[in-house]
């Protein structure tokens, strides 16, 4: 049984590019007779808007798309906690009180898809607080040693859609931050647990997120998760070639949806690579 997921958060209106994401994990799910399942990724502090939730359900709606929605990861975090106690228990995690100022000057190297993930922030973490002992009194984010989770595991691979069999090199992103310092997960930690959570046997989402993939691999492995398999679609992208984004005015769905626009027209639009005008797809 194949089961796909569409994973928004909700801090910004959903555009073009979610909707073309949405419908391509519906479709995947539809064409195998599976399950496409709808989660709500709103763990993402201040920037979290809870009400944007409903917008997004009106949006894939008016697309034409059915799902089956699962719990919210706000409500999952006593798993995400106890998960964090495991992999700490195991030696694997450290705190870190860096600022974002701090690893900067660091020198921290941008990661291999700079800024542009959840909750990365596209920096490679260049290991200052490993092996330092750290003030309990000051906030502090744990991160994964991941030298040492690679020596326990092994090498990785996956298995991908659109680009065949991926060797998993999560050394090239740093020791990532798994829980925040202000809340129990990074979207590396939630997403991977919510995936296996729910079922999740194809995970379908854009290029763009390609390189979290290598860190969620290794996550399965030490935590003994089934493993899925990815679909990692080409992002739509805008007139100056960068990917879209509501920051850089590319339209809200809903601003379609409330003019009236026929929103099953547009997704069969979308479904067969007519773009809306000034948008083109990415390389895969
Ligand atoms: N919540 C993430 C986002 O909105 C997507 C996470 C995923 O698909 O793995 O960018
Ligand atoms: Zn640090």
């Amino acid at each position: 049984m194949t089961t796909t997921r569409f994973a928004p958060s909700p801090n910004g209106p959903l555009h073009w590019g979610h909707a073309f994401s949405a419908i391509v994990a519906h479709d995947l799910a539809r064409e195998a007779e599976g399950r496409f399942l709808l989660r709500i990724e709103d763990i993402d502090g201040p920037r979290s808007r809870p009400e944007l939730a409903d917008e997004f359900r009106r949006d894939l709606e008016w697309l034409g798309l059915e799902w089956e929605e699962v719990p919210a990861q706000s409500t999952r975090l006593e798993n995400y906690r106890a998960v964090a106690a495991r992999l700490e228990t195991m030696g694997l995690l450290y705190p870190c009180t860096c600022t974002r100022k701090e690893i900067e000057k660091a020198g921290a190297s941008t990661g291999p898809d700079p800024g542009s993930w959840a909750g990365a922030g596209g920096l490679v973490y260049p290991g200052t607080c490993k092996g330092r002992a750290v003030d309990p009194a000051e906030p502090a984010a744990l991160r994964l040693d991941v030298e040492k989770a690679l020596a326990l595991t092994g090498p990785l691979a996956w298995e991908d859609d659109l680009a065949e069999v991926q060797q998993a090199n999560p050394l090239t992103l740093g020791d990532v931050v798994l829980v925040r310092k202000d809340l129990p997960a990074s979207y590396h930690l939630a997403a991977t647990l919510d995936d296996a959570a729910d079922g999740v046997t194809l995970v379908t989402r854009g290029r763009d997120l390609f390189a979290a993939t290598h860190v969620h691999r290794l996550l399965q492995a030490l935590l003994g998760l089934p493993v899925p398999r990815w679909h990692h679609h080409a992002l739509l992208l805008d007139e100056s070639g960068q990917k879209l984004a509501k920051r850089r005015g590319s339209p809200a769905l809903s601003d379609h949806r409330l003019a009236g626009e026929d929103g099953h027209a547009w997704a069969d639009r979308l479904r067969t690579g007519q773009w809306p005008s000034g948008i083109s797809l990415g390389k895969a």
